[in-house]
């Protein structure tokens, strides 16, 4: 959540910090805001609301200097409002400061810097900080040969409880920057006679491909003509300079009309990444380059534990139902932030794996380090190299989906999806799945890719089931099995970008409650697809119609839905168990899709919400 971007160079930085804040404007919306150094001077323009109204404001400045920060705002502390926004200024106008995190404990240094006369003009926790920098500054002039201005940032970050990414400029220091993180995601852009700050890659890829992670408690220092990384602890860092292997193409919208179209169309391609060189030489289990643990390890684990949030959560759902059917090892699953302060007892050969697309999500990282600090060893599944959660698990599978820009994730969930399906092959070829078994699901796995354009085939006729179901309030959604958390999904998915009220349950648990919910007003999306329970299904589907709720089945291809009983039919291809929630997702991502844009909602920024939540 947030994004942050910072430019020293040679180019004109407003230029550069709005491309850059574009790309980075999934991160957050509520405003955006932009501080540039000029004449030994601090100019900033900040706005409510999207990027471009922040390219308006900004015509109304005269910016030219070639040094700046910028930030897209998604609010913590204080409303939406300009004043809000950052970049903030501390009172003695020396410094602006972008952040993006939560100082936890901002009213104590804002009644601090109160009694030393600084003054606030916004009601954010980030403000306290930059104020403190200030003080810093001024209290310790002499810096012996370190840099005043690092030295001051580095002061103040010791008295900070919370997370923090930030960048921060100084009118006495032109062409530098000082930015920090901890828990927050933030990264170095090494380009050719210029320095980017950003909060990931897709904001200086179209600059460089030359990236340096920073590592929590690190602080960086860029000057025109060199970086230097010191710890908190004032130790020395050497950096290493990494290749981001994503291109500027993978982060632009082409001929669609939304990224989250874009994504859901990349799926067959995405998911042919996710597989490639993961399985063995014979083709009957699926293999890993980075678990870091041997097979005699592996075989040795008891039980597995998987954590996430949102959608990610639902993938661990599904990975979960898959190890126990196939390699019938037993799985726990847990929301993140449930994790971290549950305390679960769990068995000492339990393996964890943290799921996350971005691999920063905060509630995951803390879970991860939970999961650690009781001593277990964790992988992680992601999709963005260098996360913070890779670096610190011991070791992960990485999804490989490209970037993923809509704030509703669909190509990542299903890389996600395809990632647990082979972990459950992989844990069950080692105990008691046969090769021929395990080679027919080799062979289900990689056939995905083209039951997954089948289903895109179907997106016009879905398009049209979206229209005739647009305009309602409410939506259950109901699956069984592994077809449940694709449920809670199709839910999730609808409610983030359309905002109708959807909810998801096991189809037999409708008797349990949710059928006092269903009328002529609440339509039901029903998966039905061709299984042993699949009368069971049926009968269910009876059930709402005897109280006339509308419904939409997803069903198999010549599965026969008795008559009078879907008022849509959605087809999928038949498929092997362990891929059928990967197939069974497409639609209800379209249906979703289609929803949102036939009701005029801004699909790749829905309200409230961002990518990335970097925040707890
Ligand atoms: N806590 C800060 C605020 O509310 C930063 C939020 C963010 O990460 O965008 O302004």
């Amino acid at each position: 959540m947030c994004g942050i971007v910072g430019y020293v160079g040679k180019q004109k930085a407003v230029t550069i910090l709005l491309e850059g804040l574009k790309r980075l404007e999934y991160r957050g919306y509520d405003s955006a805001g932009v501080a540039v150094l000029q004449n030994n001077h601090i100019d900033v323009a900040k706005k409510v609301g999207r990027v471009e109204n922040l390219v308006k404001e900004v015509a109304r400045h005269q910016l030219t200097g070639t040094t700046g920060i910028a930030h897209t705002r998604w609010a913590t502390h204080g409303g939406v409002t300009d004043a809000n926004a950052h970049p903030h200024v501390s009172s003695d106008g020396k410094f602006a400061l972008i952040h993006n995190g939560v100082i936890e404990n901002f009213a104590s240094m804002k009644r601090f810097l109160l009694s030393k006369g600084y003054t606030f003009s916004s009601e954010t926790d980030t403000e306290a900080l930059v104020n403190l920098i200030a003080y810093h500054y001024q209290k310790e002039p002499q810096a012996g040969d370190k840099s005043r201005f690092l030295e001051s940032v580095r002061r103040a970050l010791m008295h900070v409880e919370g997370t923090y990414g930030i960048a921060v400029v100084c009118s006495d220091a032109p062409g530098e920057i000082v930015a920090a993180r901890k828990a927050s995601p933030l990264i170095l852009g090494v380009g050719e006679e210029e320095y980017i700050i950003a909060s990931d890659v897709s904001a200086l890829i179209s600059r460089t491909q030359n990236v340096v992670y920073l590592k929590d408690g690190e602080l960086v220092h860029v000057t025109p003509k060199r970086f230097t990384i010191i710890t908190q602890a004032e130790e020395d860092v050497s950096p290493i300079v990494n290749r981001v292997t994503w291109t500027v193409d993978a982060t632009e919208l082409g001929s669609y009309s939304h990224f989250m179209e874009k994504e859901i169309f990349e799926q067959p391609a995405a998911l042919e990444n996710t597989m490639r060189g993961r399985f063995s030489a014979d083709g009957s289990t699926a293999q890993f380059g980075g678990l870091n643990l041997s097979p005699v390890e592996f075989r040795q684990l008891d039980r597995f534990a998987f954590c996430g949030c949102g959608t990610a959560w639902h993938a661990c759902l599904v990975a979960e139902h898959l190890i126990e059917r196939f390699a019938r090892v037993p799985v726990e699953v847990d929301y993140s932030s449930e994790f971290r302060y549950r305390n679960t007892p769990l068995s000492g050969n339990t393996l964890f794996f943290m799921v996350s697309q971005s691999g920063e999500t905060i509630d995951t990282l803390g879970a991860l380090r939970e999961a650690k600090r009781k001593g277990y060893k964790v992988m992680a599944i992601n999709n963005s190299v260098g996360s913070s959660i890779a670096r610190e698990a011991d070791g992960g599978i990485y999804q490989h989906v490209g970037p993923e820009i809509g704030v509703a994730s669909t190509k990542a969930f299903t890389s996600q999806l395809m990632v647990g399906a082979m972990i459950a092959l992989y844990i069950a070829r080692m105990r008691d799945m046969s090769f021929a078994d395990g080679v027919q699901y080799v062979k289900a796995l990689k056939g995905v890719p083209d039951l997954v354009r089948k289903v895109l085939e179907q997106a016009p006729h879905i398009r049209n089931v979206a229209k005739r179901f647009a305009r309602y309030n409410d939506m259950l959604f109901l699956g069984r099995l592994s077809l449940f958390p694709i449920a809670l999904e199709g839910a999730l998915k609808l409610k983030e970008i359309s905002y109708i009220h959807a909810e998801g349950y096991p189809a037999a648990e409708m008797k349990h409650g949710p059928i006092a919910l269903i009328s002529e007003k609440c339509p039901t999306v029903f998966f039905a697809p061709q299984c042993e329970i699949f009368n069971k299904l049926v009968s269910s589907i009876q059930e709402i119609k005897a109280r006339r709720g509308p419904t939409i089945v997803v069903t198999t291809e010549g599965c026969e839905i008795p008559a009078g009983l879907a008022d849509e039919v959605i087809t999928i291809p038949d498929c092997h168990e362990a891929v059928l929630p990967i197939v069974a997702t497409v639609p209800v991502q379209l249906l979703s899709y289609y929803i949102a844009v036939e009701r005029g909602c801004d699909v790749d920024k829905p309200r409230n919400l961002a990518k990335s939540v970097t925040v707890e």
